[in-house]
């Protein structure tokens, strides 16, 4: 993996954000400075323009965002499949740019909030749709980043791959890694080393994959 972080950061440095992004309406490199309208906004926009890119699968519900106050104690960013709710930290916020809520758009509402909502309407899956199947869950996630963030986006989709093998590395217990590779992070490192501390294992389903047939990636 440290072989792939060097690559994936030569990459990374060869590429530029555009100042203005106009098919989504943003400034990659602004800082959301915590603006929770902005955030909404954007990830709207986000959540269209990606269902068009995908051919308009129909999404089977309603989601929303809540903002909630900061804590290291939890994942900054997470989505809840009972309440369809995509939650975040004030933290995300106020550290986040524009790209990076283009991320969350794609990883948490065209990832988890379709592939559930399909789950769910499959009706029999009751059991399938609770069960803790992260593994699916995340590499769908990964999926919908991969084949998303591409074109003017690629550089910000790059950042956020080394961001997931930093975080993979830590979680093998090479916490050497994060201080050689700024580029890939996305998120504060007090966040990273508690993410792998209370989810051991949990880390390695971002950069090892699998899919399954509800995902629209
Ligand atoms: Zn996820």
């Amino acid at each position: 993996m440290l072989a792939e972080a060097r690559t994936l950061a030569a990459r990374i440095r060869r590429l530029k954000h555009p100042e203005y992004l106009r098919e989504l309406e943003i400034y990659p490199e602004k800082r959301l400075g915590g603006d929770e309208t902005r955030a909404l906004v954007i990830l709207k926009k986000v959540f269209a323009w990606s269902l068009q890119k995908l051919g308009n699968p129909v999404p089977k519900r309603e989601w929303s965002l809540r903002i909630v106050d900061s804590t290291v104690n939890t994942p900054l960013v997470r989505y809840f499949p009972d309440s369809a709710v995509l939650e975040m930290q004030r933290k995300a916020l106020e550290t986040f740019r524009e790209a990076d809520m283009v991320v969350v758009g794609i990883h948490e509402l065209i990832g988890h909030h379709m592939q559930e909502s399909n789950v769910l309407a499959g009706g029999d899956h009751g059991d399938y749709y609770h069960s803790a199947r992260t593994n699916t869950q995340e590499g769908c996630a990964m999926a919908c980043e991969r084949s998303l963030l591409t074109g003017p986006l690629e550089r910000t989709g790059l950042e956020w791959q080394l961001f997931r093998l930093l975080r993979a590395l830590e979680d093998d217990g090479v916490t050497t890694a994060w201080a050689e590779f700024p580029e890939g992070h996305r998120m504060p490192h007090a966040y990273v080393r508690q993410f792998v501390k209370d989810l051991p294992g949990t880390a390695q389903h971002y950069v090892f994959m699998t899919n399954d047939e509800f995902c629209e990636c």
